[in-house]
């Protein structure tokens, strides 16, 4: 089957969908034939992402919805909202939310702590578990969750201490649920990227970025200590 083709009557879900990487993502799955659900806590972000997706190959179209991944209640509100416009859940989901408060250890306030744990975590796990329990039980035959990790979640990086621990844990969240959702045909997946360029890295000053990278071997290198946070 044709690339284009390759998710023809497939629903996507896609989580942080209005920004950087779950855009593109969102983008990516759209172009092979996904009908896909944008969904961000920006709706008005979300929005944009869905008028510049192209047209899925069924005519079942796109939505944009708001959701808030950290809270249990708003995630189970997506979902119904989801199966009510698609009489299904999706059986392809990408949790792109994600979100950074970066500071020095010594200095970390304990709520930033919380915070980047609740989104990336929790946020993560609850998603995970609505869409698989959705899946379970209307008996769907295959699904495939894809979580978002990170590079520093294996290696740690100053500053991030909160969201390294936050990106491990993701980790380790979607190897557990691979275990357990194999025997129902979902597979999970845990993707982590190194460095790209999107509003969530704009945040980083120029010059600690041009610091990441190797001009030897084009590598980050996340030793290298960002002089101020
Ligand atoms: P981004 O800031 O461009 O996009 C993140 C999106 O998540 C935003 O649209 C934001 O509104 C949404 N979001 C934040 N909190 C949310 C919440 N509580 N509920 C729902 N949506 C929420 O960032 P990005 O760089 O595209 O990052 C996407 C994912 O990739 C994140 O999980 C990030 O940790 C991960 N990641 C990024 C990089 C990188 O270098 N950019 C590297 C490794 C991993």
């Amino acid at each position: 089957m044709a690339a284009s083709t390759r998710l023809m009557s497939r629903l996507a879900l896609v989580t942080g969908g209005g920004s950087g990487i779950g855009r593109a993502v969102c983008q990516r799955l759209a172009s092979e034939g996904a009908s896909v659900v944008v969904a961000d806590i920006s709706h008005e972000s979300a929005m944009e992402t869905v008028g510049r997706l192209p047209g899925d190959l069924r005519g079942q179209g796109h939505m944009a919805a708001a959701v808030d991944v950290s809270s249990k209640e708003s995630v189970k509100k997506l979902l119904t909202s989801v199966q009510t416009r698609f009489f299904q859940p999706p059986s392809v989901c990408v949790n792109a939310a994600g979100i950074t408060q970066d500071d020095f250890l010594l200095n970390m306030e304990e709520e930033h702590f919380d915070k980047v744990l609740l989104v990336n975590l929790k946020g993560s796990f609850l998603v995970l578990q609505a869409v698989a329990q959705a899946l379970v039980a209307c008996g769907a035959p295959k699904g495939s969750i894809v979580t978002v990790g990170s590079i520093v979640g294996k290696v740690g990086n100053i500053g991030q201490a909160n969201y390294s621990a936050s990106k491990a844990g993701v980790e380790g969240l979607t190897r557990t649920a691979a275990k357990e959702l194999s025997r129902f045909g979902i597979r999970c997946n845990c993707v982590l990227p190194g460095f790209i360029s999107t509003p969530m890295t704009d945040k980083v000053p120029e010059r600690v970025i041009s610091k990441w990278w190797s001009s030897d071997h084009n590598e980050p290198k996340w030793h290298l200590l960002p002089e101020s946070m």
